[in-house]
């Protein structure tokens, strides 16, 4: 049965599959919707033998039903390949709960790598299907990770320009190191002096700006999106849920049928919202634990119902998850309103005027599948200490916000469930933190040298995207301020 994606803020706006992967946000600001979410075809049996591609397979057919076969698989097969470093492409560590399920091991070592390395080839498809002749202009903000998969994702795909915002001060050294060497004549990227929410609201007015997508078209461009807010990096994200599963069940782990629980480090809500869809779609997920850092906004919203940004931003050491502003949020929030485009558009818009909102009694009693918490720094230091000390084992800094809150999960609720803490990268992406945690005395060392010690401490080969950097040529050094994004994708486009 075909599927068709709603705005979140006006039933009127529909759009295919593909249709919606190429627009990426809806023409009036809203977020695309699947009409319905579609269950499991195949039984957890028969997913427990598939390998990533099948399984991927199995889940994206249901919710892109205009590709067809071909088209499809030619993505994943595209997509899920030895740009991981292994055949498995996200497995399930460990032999007892909690266990982990590493997201990071594709090109630039972060859980974004699962999502965008099939976006520009179902990008690519959307747009022959669609006859599109513009050239296709990625805009993308980033907290840090996105950046860097989707420049990789997109570096030297034909028919398409990326450009990248990140916020100057607010990414890890290595990261912004990973950006700013990107090859590619198609790629631009552009620090800004402000914080990630900055630059994703300079991205969304610069989508937004009727004027400028004029000006676009008439030199033969048009925009569209790599942030998480595109379904065609959000339904990728579903699978690796069923995936785990099918692993812990494989691996006789769990029994078919039983429930377990997913710990998500969150930021913009996409990661976990996947997950959601997993147990809508008949997947057996007990909770789903929201786990935030400093930038506790949405342990709020889950403990009060009140969704309010109007609070200091506070830069930490898991900087992909400082966010004020969850945008997938909204996609749960259209959900438990009963799919109600005109509530939806209100609380936004409130959330635009006033930065908060209120839900009511009823939406919050739609909220029983989720758990809020979150861990300090402090907490979160710890976290990656114990964790090391007592099982050799070396967590990033974003994965030890989900173990951390975890143990307060546990604490507060005793809940004997199996659970599967969503590791989201590799503790080569932000060794100065994680070093740090270990062992204070590493601080003199600097990033390589710590690098280096990683290695030998952990027993974990140094990734092929941190032994890239090592030597690379800085490419990229554009800063500007906030206010001038839309002149620099002007300059970067030679648009007149
Ligand atoms: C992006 C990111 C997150 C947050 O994921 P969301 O989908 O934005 O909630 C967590 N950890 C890492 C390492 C990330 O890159």
């Amino acid at each position: 049965m075909e599927i068709l994606y709603r705005s979140t803020r006006n039933d009127n706006i529909t759009a295919t599959a593909s249709e919606a992967i190429l627009k990426g946000l809806a023409e009036d600001g809203g977020l695309f919707v699947p009409d319905r979410i579609p269950l499991l075809e195949k039984s957890l049996d028969e997913l427990a033998g598939m390998t990533y591609r099948e399984v991927a397979y199995e889940i994206m057919k249901l919710y892109f039903t205009d590709f067809t076969e071909e088209e499809l698989k030619y993505c994943i097969n595209h997509a899920y390949d030895t740009k991981f470093d292994t055949t498995k492409i996200a497995p399930v560590i460990g032999d007892k709960s909690p266990y982990f399920l590493e997201l990071f091991h594709g090109s630039t070592i972060a859980f974004k790598d699962m999502a965008l390395s099939i976006l520009p080839y179902l990008m690519i498809t959307s747009a022959k299907k669609n006859k599109a002749e513009n050239e296709i202009v990625i805009l993308t903000a980033t907290s840090g990770d996105t950046g860097k998969a989707a420049l990789a994702g997109f570096a030297e795909v034909e028919g398409t320009k990326i450009v990248v915002f990140y916020p100057k001060n607010g990414v890890s050294p290595i990261q912004e190191k990973q950006m700013v060497t990107q090859k590619g004549d198609n790629t631009h990227v552009v620090g800004i002096h402000g914080n990630f929410d900055d630059a994703q609201t300079g991205v969304k007015n610069i989508f937004n700006d009727k004027e400028f997508e004029q000006l676009m078209n008439q030199n033969g461009y048009q925009f569209s999106s790599a942030n998480s807010i595109n379904i065609g990096r959000l339904i990728p994200q579903v699978v690796y849920y069923v995936y785990s599963y099918a692993q812990l069940l494989n691996k006789k782990e769990i029994e078919p049928g039983e429930k377990i629980n997913f710990v998500v480090p969150t930021g913009n809500f996409g990661n976990i919202l996947a997950g959601y869809y997993a147990k809508e779609m008949g997947l057996p997920i007990h909770k789903l634990i929201c786990a935030s850092n400093d930038n506790k906004v949405l342990f709020d919203f889950f403990t009060t119902g009140i969704y309010d940004r109007n609070r200091e931003f506070m830069l930490t050491s898991s900087p992909s998850m400082d966010i004020l502003i969850s945008s997938n949020l909204e996609r749960l929030i259209y959900k438990i309103a009963g799919n109600s485009a005109t509530k939806n558009a209100e609380l936004m818009s409130q959330l635009t005027i006033d930065g908060k909102y209120e839900i009511n009694e009823a939406m919050k009693q739609e909220l029983a599948d989720f758990y809020g918490n979150y861990a300090t720094e402090k907490e979160t230091a710890e976290a990656i200490s114990d964790l090391y000390k007592n099982s050799g084992y070396v967590m990033d800094t974003h994965t030890a916000v989900a173990y951390s809150v975890y143990n307060k999960y546990m604490e507060e609720m005793n809940d004997l469930k199996k659970a599967v803490i969503v590791s989201t990268a590799s503790p080569y992406k932000f060794t100065r933190s994680v070093m740090d945690a270990i062992d204070p005395g590493y601080d003199t060392l600097s990033d390589f040298e710590l690098v280096d010690e990683l290695e030998k401490i952990s027993g974990v080969k140094v990734p092929m995207a941190i032994e890239e950097i090592r030597s690379a040529k800085v490419l990229h050094d554009t800063i500007c301020d906030k206010s001038e994004m839309k002149d620099a994708v002007k300059a970067f486009l030679k648009l007149k």
